[in-house]
């Protein structure tokens, strides 16, 4: 816990108060790689999870275990770190040097950039059921997108036409359609910005409450 770690998670949880999990959607080189990654295969292989179960239970689910697990001389952070991992690689590729993986560093691999990665439809498995950072600023945001000063993903219902052109691209897959009109979950969009470029009708937009017609 050193000065500048706990300076990072203040800016963390100060931006996601007014601009959403934009460092999850935006930032994060560990999610943004396995996304690209999950590209190369066609997505008729992939899972999509939301098929099979509820996401959201499970993501803060893990979160509770990542919180509660201190308590009992265990400990669930860094062990599992996608980008812990990630770091490992660049300084690898970078400066030639590497770390010998762990058990649950080479479980981690396999869960972030294989099942989760290239075999999950959008290739963010690992963030959506696994990744405390994520869950954390999701749940601020749950409550902070009610405010009106804050930063969020406004969908303008009646020129959505129902399309499904944004869930189909979303890689949470935190859109659905329903009755024919896109509903977005705060509780794992992580503000990425996907959907508004694929939406035909123009009716998804990052802005305010303050700022809607
Ligand atoms: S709903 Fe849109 S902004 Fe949110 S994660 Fe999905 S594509 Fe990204
Ligand atoms: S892409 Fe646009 S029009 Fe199509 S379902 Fe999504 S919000 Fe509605």
């Amino acid at each position: 816990m050193s000065l500048p770690f706990i300076a990072c998670i203040v800016i963390l949880l100060i931006v996601t108060l007014f601009f959403g999990p934009v460092f999850c959607g935006r930032l994060c080189p560990a999610g943004a790689f396995t996304e690209y990654l999950s590209k190369v295969i066609p997505s008729r292989l992939q899972i999509s999870w939301r098929t099979y179960t509820e996401i959201v239970p499970f993501r803060y689910g893990m979160l509770a275990g990542f919180v509660i697990l201190p308590f009992f001389d265990s400990l669930l952070a860094c062990a599992y770190c996608n980008f812990f991992l990630f770091d490992l690689f660049v300084n690898y590729f970078v400066f030639g040097y590497f770390i010998s993986l762990s058990s649950s560093m080479i479980l981690t691999l396999f869960l972030w950039a294989g099942l989760f990665g290239i075999f999950t439809k959008g290739g963010r498995g690992f963030c959506n059921f696994l990744c405390p950072v994520g869950a954390v600023q999701n749940l601020l945001y749950s409550f902070s997108s009610r405010l009106p000063f804050v930063y969020r993903l406004i969908i303008e219902r009646q020129k959505c036409i129902g399309c499904k052109s944004c869930s189909l691209a979303c890689p949470m897959e935190a859109m659905v359609i329903e009755e024919r009109k896109a509903v977005n979950c705060v509780h794992n969009c992580i503000l990425c910005g996907v959907c508004i470029s694929k939406c035909p009708e123009k009716a998804i937009r990052y802005g305010r409450k303050d700022d809607e017609e």
